[in-house]
């Protein structure tokens, strides 16, 4: 077994990989950006070597670099992890050269599956199915639009340089096609610096099944099952499972027996993924499986193949690179009940799926038997906008597919995570809705009923009085509102928007300023009514006052201002949010206090607005 490895990657699956080399007594090395100073992966390597700048140009790219920082801490071998250089076949070699262990395939292994008309004209040598389709050198417009015709429309031209869901463009008839073809070509001419295409035909009710395979230095190749990963928003993977809903036997050893001539045709050596799609418009039949390409690296889905084989992946990795035979032979793999994985990310769904950076000042998962956190980060730390914003794999194992999803949907419903904004709640609506419950999915369900689970749930008069009850008493608040106090009722904001909440009867041990609301995975901050920031509502005697600590970034009125109801005075950060005070009625701005950059306290007197006609 190698003694010491450098981890030539970042976040979750920097941590997941140190976790195992840890267990094995290898001692690792870490690298780092700029911006990943005080990341999770540093924190938790043996060793961490600085390598420049937060883009990953000037970091995580830099192969010179992290050879560099290999042969400076007298690291034996480099795992590439996924993405960055893990299929860079150049790096691989550049890493063998320098008398360092590659954790991962031949070099000539990753050039043969580069290109996607290479690994499919190969794979169909080799007696593998592949989409029906033309993968040649001819790219002359016409050519290609009689080989459409041919295929039979609807039709997907796919950049062979392509990958991440880019460089595809789907076509319903012949007259789209020219016009398609050139903006395919130009996006993969600018993406990927080579304009080559091929055409396939275009799978209707297409499902993503994807098998692991693993090869040694001995000549041995195994499968371990397949994936389904059907779930897909823009063609990036949402919620993966394994085995697949719906597959027989038959079909199963079809599939595998495929995967694995597909990796013996490259000599393959490590872990490796062949993607199939399927049509799935009649449950998955072996003939209706295709080729789709091959991944020569990890996978980001790998744990949900380890929770149903009961297999380290990363561990048959090392120990592949180090020269031993694989773990186990086929006949020792088995699958045991089901696994389910979700990519929790820090975007906003109501905010069409932006990123949403900050300082994670709450993050917490939801617990559940058969429960896995695969993650990079932990409460206090930052998600940078210079990589990939996922917080976290959440993964649940069940003895069968609907108890693994109601474990994944606890887990994901008991997260709570602020100011960051998540898509835990997205996950939660996914899991339950009916075609998914029924197990039959396939890669456009988000797009024909994404909008629905992209709707943010309305907090339940239970959760909001269980936050109100944490809350400082409702009396020792300056300026609060009773509405009703017989009733025990009160209004307040609910991310700024005023709401009215039923108060628990019992005051709470330890009182807060604000509190924070979680249900079905979404978490929004409860702080007390003030009628300055109910978006111009109430009115009062003017006074404009701070409804938090915070700072001041923006005063966009002047001293004298005539200023009309709602609106914009200026505007607080606070809690990471952006807060607009605006004005209560029409008036004039007879009293200002607040500074651009300026920090407040609660209840600063920040301007005072002056009635029209008073
Ligand atoms: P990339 O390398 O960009 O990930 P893939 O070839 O793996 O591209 O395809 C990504 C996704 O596009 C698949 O998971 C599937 O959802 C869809 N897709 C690919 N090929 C086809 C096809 N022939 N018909 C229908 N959908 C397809």
């Amino acid at each position: 077994m190698i003694a010491s490895l450098l981890i030539a990657n970042r976040g979750e699956i920097a941590c997941r990989i140190i976790r195992t080399a840890r267990r094995l007594g290898v001692r690792t090395v870490a690298v780092y950006s700029d911006a990943d100073a005080k990341a999770l992966h540093v924190r938790e390597a043996d060793e961490a070597v600085h390598i420049g700048p937060s883009p990953t140009r000037e970091s995580y790219l830099l192969g010179d670099r992290i050879l560099a920082a290999a042969q400076a801490t007298g690291a034996q071998a480099i795992h590439p992890g996924y993405g960055f250089l893990s299929e860079n076949a150049q790096f691989a070699q550049s890493v063998l050269d320098a008398g360092l262990v590659w954790v991962g395939p031949r070099p000539s292994s990753i050039t043969a599956m580069g290109l996607k008309d290479a690994a499919k004209t190969l794979m169909s040598d080799a007696g593998v199915p592949v989409t029906p389709g033309y993968m040649g050198d001819n790219q002359d417009p016409a050519f290609l639009a009689r080989e459409s015709a041919k295929i039979g429309y609807p039709v997907l031209i796919k950049a062979v340089a392509g990958g991440g869901g880019k460089g595809m463009r789907m076509v319903e008839k012949a007259e789209d096609f020219a016009d398609a073809l050139a903006s395919c070509q130009r996006e993969a001419a600018a993406s990927f610096g080579n304009a080559h295409v091929l055409i396939e035909k275009y799978i209707l009710s297409p499902r993503h099944i994807e098998v692991q395979i693993f090869g040694d230095s001995h000549g041995n190749v195994v499968h371990l099952f397949e994936r389904d990963c059907s779930l897909q928003r823009r063609h990036q993977k949402v919620i993966e499972e394994a085995p697949a809903p719906g597959m027989d036997a038959a079909t199963r050893a079809a599939v595998c027996a495929a995967a694995v001539n597909a990796a013996k045709a490259v000599d393959y050596v490590g872990a490796g993924t062949i993607e199939f799609i399927a049509d799935g418009s009649a449950g998955l039949r072996a003939d209706r499986i295709w080729f789709m390409e091959m991944n020569t690296r990890l996978q980001v889905e790998h744990p949900v193949t380890e929770e149903i084989t009961g297999q380290d992946l990363v561990e048959w990795q090392l120990r592949v690179a180090s020269g031993e035979p694989l773990p186990r032979t086929q006949d020792e793999l088995s699958i045991n009940g089901w696994a389910m994985e979700a990519r929790l990310y820090a975007e906003d769904p109501a905010r069409g799926f932006l990123p949403s950076v900050g300082t994670l000042d709450l993050l917490q998962f939801g617990g559940s038997p058969g429960g896995r956190i695969d993650t990079g980060v932990y409460q206090g730390a930052e998600v940078s906008p210079y990589y990939d914003p996922m917080i976290a794999k959440v993964i649940a194992h069940g003895a069968t597919r609907d108890e693994a999803r109601r474990r994944l949907g606890v887990m994901l419903a008991g997260s709570a995570v602020w100011p960051v904004r998540t898509n835990a709640n997205f996950l939660v609506n996914a899991l339950a809705h009916p075609a998914f419950i029924a197990g039959n999915v396939d890669t456009g369900l988000i797009g024909r009923d994404g909008e629905a689970m992209a709707q943010p749930p309305i907090a339940s008069a239970g959760a909001l009085a269980r936050a109100a009850g944490s809350m400082v008493p409702a009396t020792d608040m300056p300026g609060f509102r009773l509405n009703a106090p017989a009733r025990g009722t009160a209004t307040f904001l609910l991310d700024g928007d005023p709401v009215d909440v039923a108060l628990p009867a019992a005051g709470a041990a330890a009182p807060a300023l604000t509190a924070i609301v979680t249900e079905a995975g979404q978490t929004w901050l409860l702080s007390p009514w003030r009628h300055e920031a109910s978006h111009g509502g109430g009115g009062g005697d003017g006074a404009i006052l701070s409804p938090m600590p915070g700072r001041i970034i923006s005063v966009d009125v002047a001293l004298g201002d005539t200023v009309s109801k709602g609106q914009k005075l200026l505007t607080l950060e606070a809690m990471k949010m952006e807060h607009s005070l605006t004005a209560p009625f029409d008036g004039t701005v007879v009293e200002l206090n607040a500074i651009a950059g300026g920090q407040v306290q609660v209840e600063a007197l920040l301007a005072r607005i002056e009635a029209t006609g008073e």
